[in-house]
């Protein structure tokens, strides 16, 4: 890397006889065009021209650790708002609108979702599926709701076995909690 240049699609940023292109650009009658907007990485080892983006869209893919807010519950799913991608400050960019089916919240079977989540729960879950719409997981051990209010009182509720107890309301409720629930730093 010696230039950075910042240039747009189209932009011619080298010739054929000196470089090949990649990533970012591409090669039309002996020259090279920028494809997208970045920066314009000259590679003198490989003699290829790249342009790289430096902040790519944070777009969450298979496998990523996200957490969530559970919006809604419904018969057969939750649908919840991502608001982070583990491992990164930045903004989650494109589709944060979620759902959970009932299949993939809790590792046995289940056909009440609301003994699993409960709106406003705040989760750790993965990324199933992005196409056509974002799909959570929350079934291993480590997803799962990591913080929740009581839902009469708002008071931060307690592990209690494998449920939330409320120390203000005296009462237990079921939760798919992750196996950290308690001692997560938010
Ligand atoms: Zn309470």
């Amino acid at each position: 890397m010696k230039n950075k240049i910042e240039v747009f699609p189209g932009d011619e940023v080298a010739v054929e006889e000196e470089y090949l292109a990649s990533d970012g650009t591409f090669a039309d009658n002996g020259k090279i065009y920028a494809s997208q907007i970045g920066y314009l990485v000259l590679d003198d080892e490989e003699c290829v021209a790249r342009v790289v983006t430096p902040n790519p869209p944070n777009i969450l893919k298979y496998g990523d650790i996200v957490y969530a807010i559970v919006a809604d519950i419904r018969n057969t799913m939750a649908t919840a708002d991502v608001v982070a991608k583990d491992g990164t400050e930045r903004q989650v960019g494109g589709e944060t609108y979620a759902t959970l089916h009932v299949s993939k919240i809790a590792p046995g079977y289940t056909d009440d979702v609301g003994k699993e989540l409960r709106k406003g729960d705040f989760i750790r879950a993965m990324v199933l599926d992005t196409e056509p719409s974002l799909q959570l997981t929350t079934k291993e051990e480590h997803l799962g709701v990591i913080r929740a209010l009581c839902g009469t009182c708002k008071t931060e509720m307690v592990r209690k076995g494998k449920g939330l107890y409320c120390p203000e309301c005296k009462y237990s409720m079921p939760r798919k909690l992750a196996d950290d629930y308690g001692n997560v730093k938010l």
